[in-house]
């Protein structure tokens, strides 16, 4: 079973992943836990030129999916094809949102590149932790160093969540919209019951 988490950055998503990873292993199930970009050594390396330097806005598209493939060949899939669940913030939704949407780049060219990369596998479950524009930049504003993604102005960031709700109206049966303006607790409690219906079905 393949789970992924999305949202703009401030939304929460670090924090239930790592709930619904507990939940899960909690119920006796193998489960991976990873992330992107990043998830492999030659990953981890991509995120940090991707997170830190300024680059072509095709550039940038194309290192998510190279760190994207390497993740995929050798942790994901090994990982799914041995029946385990793989639980991973952020996935090719995020490129949509963030290259197609934030960026501009538009969901057809980040489209070619998925159906080149992985034109057969989608996430079972997607979750979109979805909170208004003004709340992930109040949680941002307090957090840590931002990286390169985290200092674009709203307009980027207005762009990434309608292109996000846009992949969500789309994919209707693989999406569940969170409202992660709400107490954590309440939406980790929405998380796990849709989660424990995956593990029914
Ligand atoms: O979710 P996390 O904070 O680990 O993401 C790291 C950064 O990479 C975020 O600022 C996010 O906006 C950015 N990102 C991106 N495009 C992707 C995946 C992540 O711009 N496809």
């Amino acid at each position: 079973c393949f789970l992924t988490l999305e949202g703009l950055d401030g939304a929460g998503k670090s924090t239930h992943v790592l709930g619904l990873v507990e939940h899960l292993r909690g119920r006796g199930l193998d489960v991976v836990c990873t992330r992107e970009p990043g998830g492999t050594e030659m990953g981890e390396a991509l995120r940090q030129i991707v997170l830190s330097r300024p680059m072509q806005l095709e550039t940038e598209l194309l290192l998510m999916f190279a760190a994207r493939c390497e993740h995929l060949r050798t942790v994901i899939e090994p990982a799914l094809r041995a029946g385990k669940w793989v639980v991973c913030d952020r996935f090719t939704d995020a490129s949509y949102a963030y290259q197609g949407g934030g960026r501009g780049l538009g969901a057809e060219r980040v489209g070619a590149l998925e159906q080149w990369v992985h034109p057969h596998l989608q996430p079972d479950r997607t979750w979109l932790f979805d909170v208004p524009l003004a709340t992930a930049r109040e949680r941002l504003a307090r957090s840590r160093d931002l990286d390169r993604f985290e200092q674009e102005g709203a307009d980027f960031f207005e762009r990434t969540r309608a292109a996000y709700h846009e992949r969500a109206r789309l994919h209707p049966d693989r999406f569940r919209v969170l409202d992660s303006s709400r107490d954590i607790e309440e939406v980790r409690a929405e998380l796990i019951a849709q989660a424990m219906e995956l593990e029914q079905a």
